[in-house]
């Protein structure tokens, strides 16, 4: 534990600003870890600066911290016609407000000269804007990976790939593993089946043009250590492995969705270990065909479920107008539909057996902490790379074939199977070592320790 004493020798004091890009899975570990920060009671001041579209609810968070609007005009994502466009936009915009609010205190501390104060920027990999304003400055900047370590050199390979014309990959060649990223094939690398020029595009506008000077990484030690050696090769700098950031300090819902309590109740009368929960995240969406053949497959599994569709990710539907009457009211009687899931509760009751989910890192990480088993249905970038580690490596998921018959099969293998079983086991066996991490002494309480020296060496 560190005090404000141990570091008052000094008159220097340190501001934090941190801003993550609007969608759920950067915001919310970042807001964690905005949250542990301010709870050292070290640090003079926190600002969260943000964007237009889904800003954080100043009510929710501590009075200490301070809320920067960004005025980028994001605020409607529909009007842009790729990712990468929107991220592009989003850093054009954001940037000079982001500046000009550095600067006035940077002046300020000039005028104000007796009280040195040293600036620490915070940023996920997609706001890169902030770490070459923190540059242009002379500040240090710390960026906050919200992905697997596993995924950033499994991104940073392709363009070598492509001069080497390995990529865009050859159907022969899927099965097979990529020499340099054991285990990983060439179909879990990121970014396959999208246009060349925006996968090159995207690579070069997250790849840092200066190295930050310092890496957070929402992992951990024991889960991808190859990974972890291959980015400390590349990069001399610190790098933090500090995962999994929900649970290094209770934190009030950063859901920009409002969460259905009715799963819990629910929850309370299934049986234990019986239900499967069902999500995609927060951005993939699946077209009516997927969507009616995994409504089938919960309906024929004959094990209660909890199935979020969140509204919009049924391609053409607002919601669940696409399910056929009859199936509809079969599906009411074994589960329960969901528009947002109030999401580590879920993970967390007794009654849960199996999650299906798209693999995102942050799910990914909450089932881990759980104990819980994972139906695995990548769909894009970092989730084909996490669904390889997870049914290879960690032997705690198993790939579900989205087709008639296919489906109910593996969920009752997963949630009454022998194989379910020992995915179970593998599931409470990591679920203990994330434990051990987190706790005093661990790998990531160590991790996070460092860090905060880190920033009061700054
Ligand atoms: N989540 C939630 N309720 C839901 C679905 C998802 O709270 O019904 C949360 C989930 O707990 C996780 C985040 O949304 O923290 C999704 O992040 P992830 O990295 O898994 O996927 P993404 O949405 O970025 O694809």
């Amino acid at each position: 534990q560190h005090t404000a004493a141990e570091h008052g020798g000094t008159r220097r004091r340190r501001r934090l600003v941190l801003t993550a890009s609007p969608l759920q899975g950067h915001m919310t570990p970042m807001i964690h870890l905005a949250t542990f920060l301010h709870s050292k009671s070290l640090f003079s001041a926190i600002t969260i600066a943000h964007s237009d579209l889904n800003p954080p609810d100043p009510s929710n968070h501590p009075p200490g911290f301070t809320f920067l609007p960004l005025r980028d005009n994001t605020s409607d994502r529909s009007g842009f016609v790729s990712g990468v466009d929107f991220v592009q936009s989003l850093n054009d915009n954001c940037r000079p407000w982001f500046k000009d609010h550095l600067v006035q205190i940077v002046n300020g501390e000039k005028e104000a000269s007796d009280q040195k104060e040293t600036i620490v920027v915070i940023h996920d990999d997609l706001m890169c804007f902030a770490g070459e304003v923190a540059g242009e400055l002379g500040l240090p900047s710390v960026i906050l990976r919200t992905s697997s370590a596993s995924f950033f050199p499994a991104a940073n390979i392709i363009p070598q790939l492509y001069q080497e014309s390995r990529f865009p990959v050859q159907d022969s060649m899927l099965q097979e593993i990529v020499p340099e990223l054991h285990p990983l094939r060439y179909k879990d690398l990121p970014f396959i089946g999208f246009p060349m020029n925006q996968i090159l595009e995207t690579i070069n506008m997250i790849t840092p043009k200066t190295p930050p000077s310092a890496f957070l990484w929402n992992t951990l030690e024991f889960l991808e250590p190859s990974a972890l050696t291959r980015i400390r090769e590349q990069y001399q700098v610190p790098i933090f492995t500090v995962g999994p950031l929900h649970k290094i300090i209770p934190t009030p819902s950063t859901s920009f969705l409002d969460e259905d309590t009715n799963c819990i109740t629910w929850l309370d009368k299934q049986a234990p270990k019986s239900v499967v929960y069902v999500s995609l995240g927060s951005l993939a969406n699946a077209d009516e065909k997927t969507s009616t053949e995994m409504a089938w497959g919960l309906a024929n599994s004959n094990q209660p479920f909890i199935w979020v569709v969140r509204p919009g990710s049924v391609r053409g539907f607002e919601w669940i107008e696409f399910l056929p009457e009859g199936l509809a009211v079969e599906m009411k009687v074994r589960g329960l539909i969901v528009k947002w899931a109030p999401q580590k509760e879920v993970l967390a009751h007794f009654a849960v057996g199996g999650f299906w989910s798209h693999c995102g890192w942050n799910s990914t990480l909450e089932s881990a902490f759980e104990g819980i088993p994972m139906l695995c249905q990548p769909f894009k970038l970092d989730q084909k790379v996490t669904c390889r580690y997870l049914c290879h490596e960690w032997k705690m998921g198993v790939e579900i074939v989205v087709e008639r018959g296919e489906i109910e099969g593996v969920i009752r293998r997963v949630l009454v199977g022998k194989e379910g079983e020992e995915m179970k086991q593998r599931a409470l066996e990591i679920q203990e070592k994330v434990k051990v991490a987190l706790s005093y002494g661990g790998s990531s309480y160590n991790s996070l320790k460092e860090f905060v020296e880190y920033i009061l060496s700054q």
